[in-house]
């Protein structure tokens, strides 16, 4: 098909633009001239730059400036999702030209540094500027003090956050870019158990819920629950984020751990009888007339059928 014949794009289509991620958003203007032509002009879609997989392992320094340029200064929203090519440099490069952003995502971007990351939020907090919204877990070397100062400078009140926002391990990945939040948030902790900066989950157990309900009523510090901690402290099933220590788990295909509830509801491999969780399910092989294997047994299969024509 012919893009002249296509005509103007529809109208509609301006409004999903400031919501679309990078890479789909310059797919797009390959594919459509006039796209294309109408987004060099129009600055709306260029506020909110969300990068993720497959751009984000590509995502260096230069490419950030040059696509966050064209917000010219009225970035909102920066979303980095394991961009590692990202350094402070880069990253401060934009910061200075665009203070008003109030949502500042750097998840698994291992090239910043935690001093890179406080310049930066320093910037943001500065006089009338407001970063509402900040994520750097995955980032190194994050201590105490570095956190502390992160939410005094957001004015975060640790426990009114730790209160209001449950956060749970198989809902760590999706994007809450666009969610309009009343308070300022970030996204680690101090683990209870490690006392390292990460991710803390709360556990959707319900016997775990109860034991916590119990505790606030009796006015029992919430920090306390036992299940509650970073992801190498208390392992969790992928699919549902129980906490698994002492509970029976089902065999999983993939690396992750299954709770033997998640692991009854799933398909399983017609050879050895694992699962995949829903992340990995791209690594069945599937088989003739129904069912699948999964990716140990199928190499093995096929490793004894060459046996076999030989
Ligand atoms: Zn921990
Ligand atoms: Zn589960
Ligand atoms: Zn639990
Ligand atoms: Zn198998
Ligand atoms: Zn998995």
């Amino acid at each position: 098909m012919q893009t002249s014949q296509l005509g103007q794009p529809h109208e509609a289509m301006f409004l999903i633009l400031p919501y679309l991620p990078l890479f789909e958003l310059l797919s797009m203007t390959q594919l459509c001239k006039s796209l294309k032509d109408a987004l060099k002009d129009d600055i709306l879609p260029w506020l909110n730059i969300v990068v993720e997989k497959p751009l984000s392992t590509r995502f260096s320094d230069d490419f950030l400036v040059k696509i966050t340029s064209k917000a010219k200064g009225r970035l909102r929203v920066v979303a980095l999702k394991n961009c590692f090519k990202i350094t402070d440099e880069g990253l401060l490069q934009v910061i200075a030209s665009n203070p008003h952003i109030n949502k500042l995502y750097l998840q698994g971007c291992t090239g910043l540094t935690i001093e890179g990351v406080l310049e930066a939020v320093k910037l943001l907090t500065k006089g009338n500027h407001r970063l509402q919204n900040l994520a750097i877990s995955g980032i190194y070397n994050v201590k105490t003090e570095d956190f502390g100062t992160l939410c005094y400078l957001m004015g975060i009140n640790q426990m009114q956050m730790r209160e209001r926002k449950k956060n749970y391990y198989h809902r760590r990945d999706e994007l809450c870019t666009f969610k309009q939040e009343s308070h300022p948030s970030i996204d680690v902790d101090i683990c209870p158990k490690c006392e390292e900066i990460r991710e803390v989950f709360e556990c959707p157990r319900d016997s775990c819920k109860r034991k916590m309900q119990q505790q606030q009523q009796e006015q029992q510090q919430q920090l306390f629950i036992e299940c509650r901690g970073c992801f190498l402290c208390v392992p969790r099933c992928e699919e549902c984020g129980v906490c698994t220590k002492d509970k029976e788990l089902g065999e999983a295909a993939c690396a992750d751990i299954l709770c033997l509830n998640c692991w009854l509801h799933l398909p399983k491999c017609s050879y050895c009888n694992k699962a995949y969780c829903n992340k990995h399910v791209h690594l069945q092989h599937s088989q003739r007339p129904a069912g699948f294997l999964c990716s140990d047994c199928s190499f093995h299969a096929t490793e004894s059928s060459d046996y076999e024509d030989c």
